[in-house]
């Protein structure tokens, strides 16, 4: 299903045109309107004439998070606060919370990329979607929101918590298409089961999951509890929430609405670009915006792109799953990796649940790792101990082979590791206080 079949499917040169139109007028609007920029070019003896085609977008600066911080409030706007008709901000993962403004053409343009985000994770006319992400000043619920009824799907904005209320109106109101974070999901599936209730018996068919990371394993979890196809989502308060980008049904990485969202991957290192299949930071570039228009704005996020035709017909470059953001990835005795490359390894083994914290430590002066994991409630009550001893090894064994150090692994009791609604806490930084 296509909301805008022309666009999703524009041969490379033809995308290529728009892009390059967009961005050299992109280029000179910020020129003119964001004194952030003026001053930003003419550092770099840049002029927005120098700027004909794609391949020179790497002259451009970047853009970080700390600039926005710098310009709070209104310095990164390029219309007047008056042409602004709405305001979102972080949720605030990584300190204070930045703001993202809309014009009304901004705001059109939004609906445009979600609802052909909905249409490409399937949503119809007859569903019934549940938007189970926070309706705060975060972006997500009201994105969803927006694509879900430009469709004409019947939308049901229940907010993030209240985990008993939502199954209740999943059940009367036949609920097909869950929105939330996937920890929310796995948080409600496992209600589902402790309120006695069979997954069959629900209307559930796809869950559209985003706001943090959904490694495989997790995502075969949520769908088997749920008894759905989990999509991944993409998006960023910054860019202006969800509407980036989403997997298709081929589940082969997040197609991309390039005609507003130019990609680049960087090395987040030495700032280079990177060729198509190398691993590095995604960089987005907003073709189209006209209250916060950003340039090569470095999104923190660990992906590759892949420029491969793709079975569901789209042209759409397409990143990876997202590893990681490089702010969140841990260094422990000199070996880095991201929490969701453990999440792999510990969803590998059948007798454990999702739900687990990562508690940095110093032991002896040097950086230790405990990471606390809850098994089934049946294994935890049934097993002997020596079973789950043999468990906690097995584990630390294939954690250190793939991983590369060891870490301490602690099975804890079910149901003491806090539930998430909203972006799971999975990593608990206590190397400062000792
Ligand atoms: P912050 O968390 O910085 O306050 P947002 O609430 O806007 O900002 O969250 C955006 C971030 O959430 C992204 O940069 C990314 O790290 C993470 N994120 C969003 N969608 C996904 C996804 N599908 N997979 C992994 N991470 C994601
Ligand atoms: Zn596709």
């Amino acid at each position: 299903m296509f909301w805008d079949k022309k666009t999703e499917c524009l041969s490379r040169n033809e995308m290529t045109h728009i892009q390059e139109t967009h961005l050299k007028k992109t280029t000179k609007y910020v020129f003119e309107n964001v004194a952030f920029y003026k001053q930003k070019f003419e550092k770099a003896g840049l002029h927005p004439d120098d700027i004909k085609g794609l391949e020179d977008i790497a002259r451009l600066p970047f853009t970080t998070k700390s600039d926005l911080r710098d310009n709070y409030p209104y310095g990164m706007c390029a219309v007047p606060p008056s042409h602004i008709v709405r305001v979102h901000a972080s949720s605030g993962t990584t300190g204070k919370p930045t703001p993202v403004f809309y014009t009304a053409q901004d705001l059109e343009n939004w609906v445009n990329c979600v609802t052909r985000n909905c249409c490409m994770a399937g949503i119809r006319q007859i569903d019934v979607c549940q938007i189970a992400f926070r309706y705060t000043l975060f972006t997500g619920a009201f994105g969803h929101h927006l694509g879900a009824e430009r469709i004409g799907a019947t939308v049901i904005p229940t907010s993030s918590g209240q985990t008993e209320r939502q199954i209740m109106m999943m059940q009367d109101f036949g609920t097909t298409v869950l929105h939330c974070t996937p920890s929310y999901a796995i948080t409600i599936a496992e209600r589902i089961r402790e309120m006695g209730i069979n997954k069959n018996d629900l209307s559930l068919r796809l869950g559209i999951h985003g706001a943090e990371p959904m490694s495989e394993e997790l995502r075969t979890e949520i769908e088997e509890r749920l008894g759905i196809t989990a999509l991944r989502d993409y998006g960023m308060t910054e860019l202006g929430g969800p509407g980036t980008s989403i997997e298709c049904l081929e589940k082969n990485g997040y197609h991309i609405n390039e005609d507003f969202f130019y990609p680049e991957i960087i090395d987040p290192d030495t700032c280079e670009p990177l060729p198509d299949g190398q691993t590095g930071e995604l960089v987005f570039t907003l073709l189209q915006k006209e209250a916060m228009p950003l340039i090569r704005y470095r999104s923190r996020d660990i992906t590759y792109l892949e420029s491969e035709p793709c079975g569901c017909g789209r042209t759409l470059v397409r990143h990876g799953p997202i590893i990681g953001r490089s702010d969140d990835m841990l260094i422990v005795g000199g070996v880095n990796f991201f929490p969701s490359q453990l999440e792999c390894v510990m969803l590998g083994f059948e007798e454990i649940e999702p739900h687990y914290v990562i508690r940095l430590k110093k032991k002896n002066r040097l950086d230790h790792v405990l990471v606390e994991v809850e098994t089934a409630s049946d294994f935890w009550t049934n097993a002997p101990k020596e079973k789950i001893a043999e468990l906690v090894q097995e584990m630390e064994r294939k954690v250190k082979n793939i991983i590369g150090f060891r870490m301490e692994i602690n099975i804890v009791e079910p149901f003491t590791i806090p539930r998430s609604e909203g972006k799971a806490q999975r990593v608990v930084d206590e190397r400062r206080e000792k």
